[in-house]
């Protein structure tokens, strides 16, 4: 019998798909792709007979799982890491952040902060990352150039930025954005009001509009803080989530950044619209925010993903980092260790972003047919063993620094721990004269 011929053949030791319900580990499997898609996952002895490929790997002393998906953060912002800690969200926002992007941001800012953080986010196995930031066509031509996925939420306030004079201008340069990556293979766009509490309703219902029009997702910080629902009854007789469901912003293909302070109306209407909420477990805690009832939500049948928010407020983009606290917080938050399982944050952080960003028909698992977008752990470093459960182990132990291969649609995009679309030197040298510059500025 003749083998089919095939572009790569990746031979691992544990083949690991949270979203596989009767198997999410196989052992001595191969995954076999073609064309950027996903062929078959196969046990070794079945691949050789049935499959010949250009370039076969060989990674026995690793774990290959989907490629995870970051499903909130502000890209760019990775240039304002460590800038301004331990303040409280308003004066964090108010009196350092925003003087600090009024001063510095523009493409070129957005261009270099975006590769910064998309260097961080290879090496530690994200595919996908969603970003609500300003200038899009910077951000998104790094994404273009380095081989990643993404989300693009335009941000949209009442007030001027450096990106743009206001809601109309904001939303006339999103569609044209929308519209020069219309076609592209890993670029989706969504509207992305920036909170309830810094748009108003006539904004609102503008991007609503729109958002109907273009058929786009709308991605917004909501019911990010007990004082944001406060401030919201006091101001328009409402939750913030009440006030956005009457605006018919909560729609099916929402996506509700942080969630923390939900009452039962608030998570009942959100399970009705079929929204999802993307959990920001690390941002939440260092901003002191509150927790996102992430185990509740699922049990309400609400779709949660999970987002490491931008640099300034975690400090880090490492995903796997993000889905550890997750499962962590859930136990605590509902008093239950059986809260948030291993497998169910894994499945968060993948499957879960992918429905929540619109593109599970596209990557999430490992459907025969998806993009081969994945992501390999070392196994056999001592901090892992004994290997009783990788489940466990990919989960609870640093293995986020244990990323060693990356690929985005069929892109290696990380190779034994090297960047391969990243001159890392490179950047290191740009992001330390940008700051020697924001410091003698
Ligand atoms: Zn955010």
């Amino acid at each position: 019998m003749s083998k089919e011929f095939v572009d790569t053949i990746i031979y691992a030791s544990i083949v690991v798909d949270p979203n596989n319900e009767t198997t999410p580990a196989r052992y001595k499997h191969a995954i076999i792709i073609d064309e950027g898609l996903l062929i078959d996952v196969l046990p070794y002895e079945e691949t050789m007979q049935l499959y010949q490929a250009a370039e076969e790997i060989y990674l026995d002393h690793h774990a290959v799982m989907p490629g995870l998906i970051n499903a909130h953060g502000h890209a760019a912002m990775s240039l304002l890491r460590g800038y301004a800690d331990d303040y409280e969200l308003d004066t964090w926002l108010n009196e350092h952040i925003w003087p600090a992007e009024n001063a510095h941001v523009s493409a070129s800012f957005v261009s270099l902060g975006t590769e910064l953080a998309a260097a961080e986010m290879i090496k530690t196995g994200t595919t996908t990352f969603s970003d609500m930031y300003f200038f899009p066509e910077a951000a998104a031509e790094v994404v273009d150039r380095v081989g990643l996925r993404a989300q693009f939420a335009t941000t949209i306030f009442d007030f001027p930025c450096a990106w743009g004079s206001g809601p109309d201008d904001y939303l006339e340069k999103t569609l044209r954005f929308t519209s020069t990556y219309a076609n592209h293979p890993r670029v989706t766009v969504a509207l992305g009001p920036h909170a309830p509490y810094t748009v108003n309703d006539e904004n609102f219902a503008k991007v609503v509009a729109v958002a109907q029009e273009h058929e786009l997702p709308i991605h917004v910080h909501l019911s990010e803080t007990q004082k944001e629902v406060d401030d919201s009854i006091a101001q328009h007789g409402m939750s913030p989530v009440v006030r956005l469901h009457k605006l018919g912003a909560i729609k099916a293909n929402s996506q509700l950044v942080h969630m923390t302070a939900l009452s039962e109306e608030d998570m009942a209407l959100v399970a009705e619209s079929g929204a999802s909420v993307i959990h920001c477990p690390k941002s939440n805690l260092k901003l002191a925010s509150g927790l996102c009832p992430t185990q509740a939500l699922l049990n309400h049948g609400v779709n949660v993903a999970i987002g490491t928010d931008g640099a300034a407020s975690n400090n880090a983009l490492d995903q796997f980092s993000e889905l550890q606290y997750a499962a962590m917080i859930a136990k605590v938050q509902h008093s239950d260790p059986t809260a948030i399982s291993a497998l169910t944050s894994l499945k968060m952080a993948t499957i879960g972003g992918a429905r929540a960003l619109g593109i599970d028909h596209i990557v999430g698992d490992f459907t025969k047919g998806k993009h081969a977008d994945l992501c390999t752990v070392r196994i056999d470093a001592i901090e892992l063993q004994p290997l009783h459960n990788i489940i466990s182990q990919l989960v609870y132990t640093q293995s986020g620094q244990k990323v060693t291969d990356v690929w985005v649609k069929g892109h290696r995009l990380l190779n034994d721990t090297k960047l391969t679309t990243i001159d890392e030197d490179a950047l290191a040298a740009k992001v330390a004269k940008f700051k020697t510059q924001m410091s003698t500025n």
